[in-house]
């Protein structure tokens, strides 16, 4: 168990300001304390340790989640300690695409997250990261705050950096739904805690 730093729900920064019709691309968070975020995609696996891993943790993760992942599986979702994002629909490269194809993909997602949850999703993250102007447009369109990319990723129950040889506060990581679920969340726990960082929801600091 961290040390809750501060009282979730607690907006600590906003979001950076959407800007010529296009969101911000968020690759980490500007602050000054030992912060750092999990984000977790796809949804392919349903793992049954998720929910009690995340709650002994005590922490609150971000899921940016497909479609054709989640349909149908409300119930899984809906019993985790997260707040859920999106993702696309089908989880296509949208860069270079049509603005109607990306807008089709990431609003359709978002409606039904909306549908299904009861809350519109806030912030986006393009499959495999890839995205271009289109993107941030058809993102800010379907009522987005922020495009949110990643500085760390866990595979294989092994946190990898895309610099150094630690995670840093503000760093945002990023893992999946797999059948390595909890040798990969208990990476993240294990090196967040070498490393003297609280994780914290990613949401209060991009409200
Ligand atoms: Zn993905």
């Amino acid at each position: 168990m961290f040390p809750p730093p501060y009282a979730y729900g607690t907006v600590q920064a906003t979001a950076p300001p959407i800007t010529g019709g296009l969101v911000p691309v968020v690759n980490r968070i500007a602050t000054d304390k030992p912060y750092v975020f999990i984000t977790i995609d796809d949804g392919a696996i349903k793992h049954p340790a998720a929910a009690e891993m995340m709650r002994k943790a005590g922490i609150r993760p971000s899921l940016f989640l497909n479609t054709k992942y989640i349909e149908g599986q409300r119930d899984y979702f809906k019993a985790l300690p997260v707040t859920v994002h999106s993702h696309t629909s089908t989880h296509p490269n949208l860069s270079g695409k049509g603005y109607d194809f990306q807008k089709n993909e990431i609003c359709g997602n978002a409606d039904f997250i909306t549908g299904e949850y009861g809350k519109r999703p806030t912030l986006f993250r393009p499959p495999f990261g890839n995205h271009d102007n289109t993107t941030r447009k058809a993102a800010a369109d379907c009522g987005f705050k922020a495009l949110v990319m990643w500085t760390a990723a866990v595979n294989d129950g092994r946190v990898q950096f895309q610099a150094g040889d630690k995670l840093n506060r503000g760093d945002i990581v990023l893992m999946h739904f797999r059948t390595t679920f909890a040798e990969d969340f208990q990476a993240f726990l294990d090196r967040a805690k070498a490393d003297g960082l609280t994780p914290v929801p990613l949401e209060d600091f991009l409200a």
